[in-house]
């Protein structure tokens, strides 16, 4: 069994794996991490390999502090230093010019670079131990559910992973919020930090389309994502007839509805954030609930739940 807890000694440990081209997964704030050095393209072929990930979907890169991020990062503008000011470390990821050493493969041959700065504990001290920054998406097959706990990593990619770390569950639950700072700020994904309190910092943000069908194709906007395995419709339960509920399972916002199969409530205080931290969680035990469907209620289209809306949206898509 690949998974240890966080220990001291373990994240020395993968600290070590790390050095010599291991793939470890470990807790962030957001989801759970599947990082490799990022200057080793051998290293970083293998997530790709063990996601089953698409070459072309380039991976964010996590820095402990700003000298690890100079050596990812060209130039980073007035912008993109105000927002890193105000939310790093945290749940926000910019894409900013490359450094020529980052690899075409973390990148997808794109001249720019997804990089975040994590606040949790064990990441941070794994940056640290390793010494250097690790190119990590989210350790999950690729376009499956996000994970927020080590036992979600083990289900989704087995002994893939040279070491799992546990460190508990993801508190925020959610992944970053993507920002590309060119000449205009624009959104590219909705994330755990809302669009409003960037927008208090940086002014309007080009807004992606609410649509995933109508999203362009650009590196990792592909419309299926996030999917679980059983499907998945967003819907009022209200006018659902009762034989339509008994072999579904139901994600609702804030009440339980009647004779579902299963159900899991995100936030009974109606409370954004809550419901995002059991977000991924609670699809992931519907998806195991052995329902034929999921019914997932239409979630308050502000802050996270946006964030939660994009991700249901792209869940149901099917091409
Ligand atoms: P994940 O790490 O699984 O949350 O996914 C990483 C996502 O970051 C990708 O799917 C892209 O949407 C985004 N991303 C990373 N780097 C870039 C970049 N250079 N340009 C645009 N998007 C990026
Ligand atoms: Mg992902």
């Amino acid at each position: 069994m690949a998974i240890v807890a966080a220990t001291s000694e373990n994240i020395d440990r993968a600290a070590t794996l790390l050095r010599k081209g291991g793939v470890v997964a470990f807790p962030t704030e957001t989801v759970y991490g599947l990082g490799a050095n990022a200057f080793d393209v051998n290293a970083v072929a293998r997530i790709f390999d063990i996601k089953g990930r698409p070459s072309f979907d380039p991976l964010i890169v996590h820095v402990l502090d700003d000298a690890m991020l100079r050596r990812v990062v060209e130039d980073i503008g007035p912008q993109a230093a105000a927002l890193i000011q105000h939310f790093w470390p945290g749940p926000l990821t910019l894409v900013l010019p490359k450094r020529s050493e980052v690899p075409d493969l973390v990148t997808a041959g794109l001249p720019t670079v997804g990089v975040r700065m994590p606040a949790h504990p064990v990441a941070r001290a794994l940056l640290e131990r390793s010494g250097m920054p690790l190119a990590a998406p989210s350790a999950n097959p690729f376009g499956r559910l996000s994970p927020t706990r080590a036992a979600h990593v083990e289900r989704g990619l087995g002994d893939g992973p040279d070491l799992i770390l546990d460190g508990g569950p993801s508190p925020v639950g959610l992944e970053s919020t993507i920002v590309a700072v060119d000449l205009r700020p624009a959104l590219l994904r909705r994330g755990a930090i809302a669009a409003e309190d960037l927008e208090a910092v940086v002014g309007p943000l080009e807004r992606p389309p609410e649509d995933p069908a109508n999203a362009p194709l650009s590196p990792g906007r592909l419309p299926q994502h996030y999917a679980p395995r059983t499907p998945i419709r967003i819907l009022d339960f209200e006018p659902v007839p009762s034989a339509e509920r008994a072999e579904a399972g139901a994600l609702a916002f804030r009440a339980a509805p009647a004779g579902y199969a299963a159900v899991r409530v995100l936030s009974a205080a109606g409370d954004l954030r809550e419901a995002a931290g059991r977000f991924f969680e609670s699809l992931h035990e519907l998806d195991l609930a052995g329902v034929t469907r999921i019914d997932a209620e239409p979630l308050p289209e502000r802050g996270l739940g946006a964030a939660m809306m994009e991700r249901l949206r792209r869940a149901t898509f099917s091409a």
